[in-house]
């Protein structure tokens, strides 16, 4: 087992509050949640974030988004919500582990960067 919290996650090894899983997609609640719903959708496969998608691996990418949108369908955000995958240094990626979050339950902010 490698030491990835979200593929720990995924192993059962650490817990989490699940709101979603298929063959190759899971999805959590973040333990701090940034908005009033904040879900982490996340492949199964271990890919470190976006960077890593490649022609091979982007059914995955493309499997995740899908997951997302009826995600945000059963979680009643009908005013809308948004995606944010964060990518290396700057964007403060923490975990290494391709993940999209799904914000939303309120107006969110308009700064985006
Ligand atoms: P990042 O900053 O890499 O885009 O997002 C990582 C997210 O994972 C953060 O929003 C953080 O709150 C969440 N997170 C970190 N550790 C855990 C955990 O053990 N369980 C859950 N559910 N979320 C976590
Ligand atoms: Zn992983």
């Amino acid at each position: 087992m490698n030491d990835c919290l979200f593929c720990r996650i995924l192993a059962g090894e650490i817990p989490s509050a699940k709101v979603y899983e298929d063959e190759d997609v899971y999805a959590f609640r973040d333990i701090n949640p940034q908005a009033p719903t904040h879900i982490l959708v996340i492949p199964k496969e271990h890919i470190g974030s976006v960077a890593e998608l490649r022609e091979d691996n982007r059914d995955v990418a493309a499997k995740c988004l899908v997951a997302a949108a009826r995600i945000a369908e059963r979680e009643g955000l009908t005013e809308g919500y948004r995606i944010v995958s964060n990518c290396g240094p700057d964007a403060g990626q923490t975990v290494k582990h391709l993940h999209f979050h799904i914000l939303g339950g309120n107006r969110l902010t308009d700064q985006m960067g």
